[in-house]
This record gives structure tokens, sequence and C-alpha cells, in this order.
């Protein structure tokens, strides 16, 4: 844990990690005519090009609605302005779309803190749990990916850090599922700055 406080390199999932859970993905599932056990963004890779271009806009649209309505999860703001203001490099890994990041960043009033480059959306890194978006940004901060933290409120985000050699923190549900992907575990991203 204490390793953590001298973590200079910090990547974030976004949606219900910096901001309030909101993605209805059953009911998105059930406008796109996806079957529930399915996951949406593999299931649209999967569709002829232009029903996957259809689906594709609509859900732009939708996630658009979805960025300008963004509030932040607790402690979020505090964590990130903290970690910003000690010069330690800050990206976003998320599975939403690149310009919906930035408007979620905006919405939350976060948004000075992030590099445009360093936020990886859908179209600049391959999904999570793969964790090509990491080793891309160690790359570019020119660190090697165990020196990078990675936080997020998901199993995706933990075994995307595990698969990078990064280290995962979870934040934002009461009770760690997953002990054996998670090098800390904090209530929610308040409590998180209370350990660095
Ligand atoms: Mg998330």
């Amino acid at each position: 844990m204490n390793a953590l406080r001298d973590a200079r390199h910090w990547v974030f999932d976004m949606d219900g990690t910096l901001t309030l859970a909101v993605h209805d993905f059953p009911a998105i599932k059930r406008v796109l005519g996806i079957p529930q056990e399915d996951d949406i963004l593999h299931h649209l890779a999967a569709l002829p090009a232009e029903e996957a271009a259809q689906k594709h806009a609509w859900l732009l649209e939708h996630e658009r609605e979805l960025a300008l309505a963004s509030r932040p999860a607790p402690g979020a703001i505090e964590l990130v302005r903290a970690l910003c203001g000690r010069g330690c490099q800050l990206g976003i890994l998320t599975r939403n779309a690149h310009e919906l990041a930035l408007l979620t960043l905006q919405a939350i009033g976060l948004d000075d803190c992030f590099a445009s480059a360093d936020i990886l959306g859908r179209d600049e890194a391959p999904p999570k749990p793969h964790p090509g978006g990491l080793l891309h940004l160690a790359e570019r901060w020119a660190v090697t990916p165990q020196e990078l933290v990675m936080v997020g409120d998901y199993r995706f985000d933990l075994e995307c850090a595990q698969a990078a050699g990064a280290r995962g923190v979870l934040v934002n549900l009461p009770d760690n599922p997953w002990p054996e992907l998670t090098a800390l575990h904090a209530r929610d991203c308040g409590e998180l700055l209370t350990l660095l």
C-alpha cells in the first residue's frame, strides 16, 4: 500500500470509477438487439459493416447524452486534483469513445488534468481486459508497465492491470470480489486518497 504512495503514473477507468455509474447496459442491449450475455463491443464488431455502423452511431448518441450529464464519483475530483498537483502523469483507459471521455471530463471539471493523447478510448486501444492500452501509455511515458497503477471499478480493469504487469486498484465496491487481482481496494476515490 505504501508503495502506491510513490507511484507517479496513474491510469483511470472512467465510467463508474471517476463518474457515478449511469450506463444501463441491459437496456442498451435491448435497444440494439444484443443478447444480454453478449459483450456490446464484441457483438457490434461481428455484425455486417452497415448494421454495425448504425448501431455504433446510436450508441455514440446515447452515450453523448450520458456524458453531458456526468457526475463525479465520491472523492474522484479530490484524488485526481491531488495526483495532478503532485506532478503525476495521468491517463484514462475507457471502453467509451475518446470524444465522449473528453466531454465527460469537462462535465465533471477534470479535463485540465489529462492530456488528450493520454485519454485512450475504444478506438485508440483494444478493449480491456486486453493490456494494450496500458502498454501504450507506459511506452508513451517511457516507464515500465510495473510503474503504472490502474484504478477501476470492475474485473476487466484489474485483469487489464495484471496482464500488463501493472498494479490494480479497485474502488467503488463495498467488498472486493477479486483479491487475487488487486494491489489495493478502497471504498472510493476519497478513501484511496487518504492512503496515498
Ligand atoms: Mg468502469
